[in-house]
C-alpha cells in the first residue's frame, strides 16, 4: 500500500488510504525493537532541535512496529505528520538510516483517538521517507525519467491547489497572475511569472498549485518542479558522471518548469550560466517558465545580470504579509479541513498574535490541535493564549550540524556530496575540516555525533580536523576569515 516516495517528494495525498485496525498491532503491544529504535532515534533529534519544538513535534510520536525495515510511527493527525516530513525531513532521513541502516523507513499511521474507546480510532497509514540513499549520489531526477523509470516524475506535492489556497489582497494579483498561467501554460504574457515575498507567505503552494492544475488538464504534460538547490546539485553531479548531456537534454524536454527559491543561485556562476541556457531554450519554444525568490529580483546578490534581465520579459510580482480578515479566513479553512471547530475567540486570537507569516499561524494552529487530540484537552482560549506563550517562549531554535553544513558549502561554493565524501582534495578537506570545527563550537554534538554527519567518519578524525583548524586559525588570514564570516552568518540565521 505505501507507495515509495521520492527523497525529495512530500506527501502526494493519493497516496492516503484507509487502514483495517484489526489488522494492525495493538497499541499496548508495542514490539520491542520499534521501542529501542524510536528511542535511540529521539536521542539524536534531540540533540538537533530545540526543547520546544521537540516536545511539540517529536514527543507525541510513538513508534508503533518495526517490520521488514519499516518502522511505523504514530502521529495525532495527517497535518501534523505532513508539518513533520516538511520541517524535519533532512533530520529524520539522516536519522532513520543513523539508527536502522540505510534501508530502512518511516511509517506514520494517523490515530486519531475520540473520547477513549480505542474500537472508534481512525487509523490512516501514510508512507513515510523513502529508503536513505545508500551512496552519496544525489537522486537525479534526469538520470531517474531516462534511465530507471519510464515515468515522468514532476515532485509536485498534491497537497498545494488553488482549491485550498486563500485569496486575500496581499496575494489577489499573484493568485489571478497563477491562474491564468495554470489555464495557458506559455500562452500568456506572463513568461517568466517571478513570484517574490517574505518566507512562509504561500510562494511554494502557489507555484505548485500552478503545476498541479497543469496536469490535471493534461497528464502527458512534463511539469516540472524543483527548487535552484536541486538544479545545483543535479547540475554539479551530472558533470561529475560524464553525464551533461542528459542533465541538459532532461531540463529541455519540459513543458513547465517551476524553479522554487532562486536566491540560491546567488554566486553559483556556472550553474546559472547553464540555468540561463536552459530558460533561453524553453522560452523560445514556448514553454513557461515560474520561478521563485524571497526577495525582489533587483536585490538578488551575485545574480547574473543576463538571467536578472530574462526575469523583466515576464511578470514580477510580490506576495505580502496577509491581513487580519486573511488570517481569519485560513485558520478558518485550516481548522475545518482538520475536522475541528475552532471557537470564535480562538481563531481571532490567533490571527492577533501570528502575523508575519502564514507557516508560522498553521504551526500555532497543529500545535493546538495536537494538544487537544493528545492531552484530549478542551479547545479554549486559555489553551490557545497557552500555545502561544510556548511557541514564543520557546529557546531559539538552536544552530544543527545541518544548517552548517549548508552555510560552509555556500561560502566554499561546494556541493554537500563533496564535503560529505572521501576526498582529501586541499579546498574540499577544508571546508570539511571547518564545518567539523563550527559543528564542535556551536552545536553539543558529540565528537561521534559529528563524524556521522560527514561520511560517517570517527571521533579521531573529527578531533583532528577541529585542530587542523586552530592551527590555521593562528597562521592562515584566509581561514580566519572564513571562521568569522561563516560564524556571524550562522549566529544570524538563528530564529
Ligand atoms: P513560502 O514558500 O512562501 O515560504 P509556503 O508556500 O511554503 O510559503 O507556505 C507555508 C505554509 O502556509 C504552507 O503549508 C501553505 O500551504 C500555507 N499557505 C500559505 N499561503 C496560504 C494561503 N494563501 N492559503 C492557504 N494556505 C497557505
Ligand atoms: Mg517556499
Amino acid at each position: 500500500m505505501s507507495k515509495e516516495l521520492d527523497a525529495f517528494s512530500l506527501f502526494p495525498r493519493e497516496n492516503i488510504s484507509d487502514v483495517d485496525t484489526k489488522n494492525d498491532v495493538a497499541f499496548h503491544d508495542v514490539d520491542e525493537k520499534a521501542q529501542v529504535y524510536w528511542s535511540k532515534s529521539l536521542k539524536i533529534i534531540k540533540d538537533n532541535v530545540s526543547n520546544q519544538v521537540f516536545k511539540t513535534w517529536f514527543q507525541p510520536l510513538k513508534p508503533l512496529k518495526w517490520n521488514n525495515d519499516i518502522l511505523t510511527v504514530k502521529v495525532p493527525s495527517q497535518f501534523f505528520c505532513e508539518w513533520i516530513e516538511e520541517h524535519f525531513y533532512p533530520l529524520l532521513q539522516k536519522t532513520v538510516s543513523q539508527v536502522m541502516g540505510p534501508k530502512a523507513k518511516l511509517q506514520y499511521q494517523v490515530v486519531v483517538e475520540k473520547d477513549s474507546d480505542p474500537s472508534e480510532d481512525r487509523t490512516i497509514k501514510l508512507p513515510g521517507l523513502k529508503q536513505a540513499p545508500q551512496s552519496n549520489q544525489p537522486s537525479l531526477s534526469f538520470s531517474g525519467s531516462q534511465a530507471k523509470a519510464p515515468t515522468f516524475s514532476s515532485y509536485l506535492n498534491g497537497r498545494y491547489t488553488f482549491d485550498n489556497f486563500i485569496e486575500g489582497e496581499s496575494n489577489q494579483f499573484a493568485v489571478s497572475a497563477g491562474k491564468a498561467i495554470a489555464k495557458e501554460p506559455g500562452g500568456t504574457r506572463f513568461n517568466p511569472l517571478v513570484l517574490y515575498g517574505g518566507t512562509g507567505l504561500g510562494k511554494t503552494h502557489l507555484v505548485q498549485a500552478i503545476g498541479n492544475h497543469i496536469i490535471s488538464k493534461s497528464r502527458r504534460s512534463r511539469v516540472l518542479y524543483t527548487t535552484s538547490e536541486r538544479f545545483t546539485m543535479e547540475y554539479i553531479s551530472s558533470i561529475q558522471n560524464n553525464k551533461l548531456n542528459d542533465f541538459i537534454n532532461y531540463y529541455r524536454s519540459i513543458d513547465a518548469l517551476i524553479v522554487d527559491d532562486i536566491q540560491f543561485f546567488g554566486g553559483k556562476e556556472k550553474t546559472q550560466d547553464n540555468f540561463f541556457h536552459t530558460f533561453n531554450a524553453l522560452h523560445q519554444e514556448g514553454k513557461q517558465l515560474v520561478l521563485t525568490s524571497d526577495k525582489a529580483p533587483r536585490d538578488l546578490k551575485d545574480v547574473d545580470e543576463r538571467l536578472m534581465s530574462r526575469f523583466q520579459w515576464g511578470l514580477i510580482v510580490d506576495i505580502q504579509p496577509p491581513d487580519f480578515e486573511m488570517r481569519m479566513a485560513i485558520l478558518q479553512k485550516k481548522s475545518e479541513d482538520e475536522g475541528i471547530e475552532l471557537p470564535m475567540d480562538v481563531v481571532e486570537y490567533l490571527a492577533r498574535s501570528i502575523t508575519k507569516s502564514i507557516r508560522e499561524l498553521e504551526g500555532a494552529l497543529i500545535s493546538l490541535i495536537a494538544k487537544v487530540t493528545l492531552d484530549r484537552k478542551y479547545l479554549t482560549l486559555a489553551l490557545a493564549k497557552e500555545v502561544i506563550s510556548g511557541i514564543r517562549c520557546s529557546d531559539p531554535k538552536p544552530i544543527t550540524i545541518e544548517d552548517i553544513k549548508e552555510e560552509v558549502v555556500n561560502y566554499y561554493k561546494l556541493s554537500l556530496e563533496l564535503v560529505e565524501s572521501k576526498s582529501r582534495k586541499h579546498e574540499i578537506a577544508l571546508a570539511r575540516q571547518m564545518a567539523m570545527y563550527l559543528a564542535k563550537k556551536m552545536t553539543p554534538s558529540s565528537l561521534k555525533t559529528i563524524g556521522s554527519y560527514f561520511g560517517n567518519r570517527d571521533h579521531s578524525t573529527v578531533l583532528h580536523s577541529c585542530q587542523a583548524i586552530e592551527n590555521y586559525l593562528v597562521t592562515d588570514n584566509n581561514v580566519k576569515s572564513a571562521f568569522e564570516t561563516l560564524s556571524k552568518q550562522l549566529d544570524h540565521t538563528i530564529r
